[in-house]
Order: C-alpha cells, then sequence, then structure tokens
C-alpha cells in the first residue's frame, strides 16, 4: 500500500521483508555508532535502507508535519506487532511481568546505572565538553567562516583549505560522540545489572554497548590530541578533557574486560554471504 508521500505503509510484512533479507547483516545497528554518513554498511545495514525508503521525504523529519507523526505511529504499530509477534511464538507469559514489584525493580536498576562510577563520568565529560565549545567559540566561528569563505572566493590555498576541514571534522568527531558515550555505557551497566547471571558471556549484548562507547572514547581521545596539538593556547583545557576521558576509558575497560572482544556483526566479523560490494 502505498502512503501520501509515495512512500510504501510501513506494516509488519514489509519491516520483516527488510529484517529477513539476507543481503542484511542481522543485528549490525545495534553496535555501530549510527553515524550513516560515514558507514561503509549501508547498503547492508536493513535499518540503514528502511529509513531511506520511510523517512526519504523532508517533511517527514519535520516535527511539526503531519507525516512525521504517521510516520512514527506505523512505526510504533509494527514495532508492537512484531513484540508481540515474538511473545506468541516463544508462549511467554506476560503477566509476571505486569507487576508493580518489576517496574519498582526497573526503576532501581535504573537509577543504578544513572549513579554508576562510569555514567557520572561520561555525564561530566558532556559538561565539559559543552564548557569547552562556549570557550572556544572563536575557534569553531572561525574554522566556519574560513570554510563558507574559501568554497565562496577560493582564496586560500589547498593546504589551508585541508587544515581547516579536517578541523572541523575534528570538532564533528568530538560532538557525535559527546552524548553518545554516556549514552551506550549508561546501557551497558544497566542491561548487565538485568543479565541472568548464567547467561553472561563475553557475547552479551552489555559488552557490545560498552565495546561502541569505548570505540567513540578512542575516535574523541584522537580528536583532542589533534586540537591540542594545534591550538597550544588552549592546551591546559584540553589536557583537562584528555585526562578524564582517559580514566573513563580505563574505569569502562576494568568494568567491562570483555568489552573490547566482543564481535559486533558485520563491523568485527568475516563476512559470508555477500551479495554485492559494500558503498
Ligand atoms: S550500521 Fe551503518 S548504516 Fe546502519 S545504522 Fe549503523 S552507521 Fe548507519
Amino acid at each position: 500500500m502505498i502512503s501520501t508521500d509515495n512512500t510504501t505503509i510501513m506494516n509488519k510484512d514489509f519491516v520483516k521483508s527488510f529484517l529477513d533479507d539476507p543481503l542484511y547483516i542481522q543485528g549490525i545497528y545495534n553496535y555501530c555508532d549510527r553515524w550513516c554518513k560515514k558507514c561503509t554498511f549501508t547498503s547492508r545495514c536493513a535499518h540503514y535502507k528502511l529509513n531511506a525508503e520511510q523517512f526519504s521525504d523532508p517533511n517527514s523529519k519535520n516535527i511539526n508535519n503531519k507525516l512525521f507523526w504517521q510516520k512514527i505511529n506505523e512505526l510504533f504499530k509494527v514495532t508492537l506487532e512484531l513484540i508481540n509477534e515474538v511473545i506468541e511464538k516463544e508462549n511467554i507469559d506476560m503477566s509476571k511481568y505486569d507487576t508493580k514489584d518489576v517496574s519498582i525493580e526497573i526503576d532501581k536498576r535504573k537509577a543504578e546505572a544513572t549513579n554508576s562510577e562510569c555514567s557520572v563520568s561520561a555525564n561530566d565529560y558532556i559538561d565539559m565538553v559543552n564548557a569547552w565549545f562556549a570557550d572556544s567559540e572563536d575557534i569553531v566561528r572561525q574554522s566556519e567562516e574560513m570554510l563558507i569563505l574559501d568554497t565562496e572566493l577560493e582564496i586560500t590555498n589547498g593546504r589551508i583549505l585541508a587544515n581547516i576541514k579536517e578541523l572541523k571534522e575534528r570538532l564533528e568527531v568530538i560532538q557525535w560522540y559527546q552524548y553518545q558515550i554516556y549514552l551506550k555505557i549508561n546501557r551497558a551497566v544497566e542491561e548487565r545489572l538485568s543479565s541472568p547471571e548464567e547467561l553472561k558471556d563475553s557475547q552479551s549484548s552489555y559488552n557490545g554497548s560498552a565495546k561502541v562507547a569505548l570505540l567513540g572514547i578512542d575516535n574523541s581521545l584522537r580528536a583532542w590530541e589533534y586540537l591540542m596539538f594545534h591550538f597550544t593556547e588552549k592546551e591546559d583545557g584540553i589536557l583537562n578533557i584528555l585526562v578524564h576521558l582517559g580514566r573513563l576509558r580505563k574505569k569502562i575497560e576494568i568494568l567491562f574486560p570483555d568489552a573490547r572482544g566482543f564481535i559486533r556483526p558485520g563491523f568485527d566479523e568475516k563476512l559470508t554471504n555477500v551479495m554485492h560490494e559494500y558503498e
């Protein structure tokens, strides 16, 4: 069925046709950094394709537009239907989860995760980055202005342009992971708290979440090092951030010793069943 924006209306069968298609790597989107623009797996990611298919109309991304809410509604409906299908198939008795005790337990776990040392430290990092950007508006603004000027007037030489582009990229990296590190580590702690002891192993989901947080930190540290080298007047502030982030990385590695070894679908495994070249 076609919707008002000329895309297919999302329903359970339509979504399942994506999820079941062997072209796509199962679950690859669960342990990525969601930076699709830079991802080499877009052609093998059902999440990306579904998004491109369903949210191609700019109105579908505009919160003030009816189409946005129509798409969100379709998405919720399909998600619920898929969950119900699993419940039915696995014969899961949901009544035991539908109690006040369970919701108290969930809230307790959430609070424990939020107050964990790693989450608190990752949250502090968010504030440190915001403070640094507020204090370094001049650098950010100058790089943007120079880039626009160069693109429009072609007044600078290639080397300067490359440097400005590189600076912009590093700033972008820092901002991309700034919040994600917190979200991923908070999730990893919560997932581990809710995992039954007998099911814990190196491929447990919490190790995947922790790994994504660690990789975000690795990338961010490299970006900060670049900034420190190029802006010596900002050295002290950047050094503080580097030390903080380095310590956070160590804490995560101690808390999740198996995280680095977690094999993320697609990214860390030898792929079979490749149906065409990656983009
Ligand atoms: S796997 Fe790649 S394409 Fe898919 S959601 Fe993640 S970043 Fe985007």
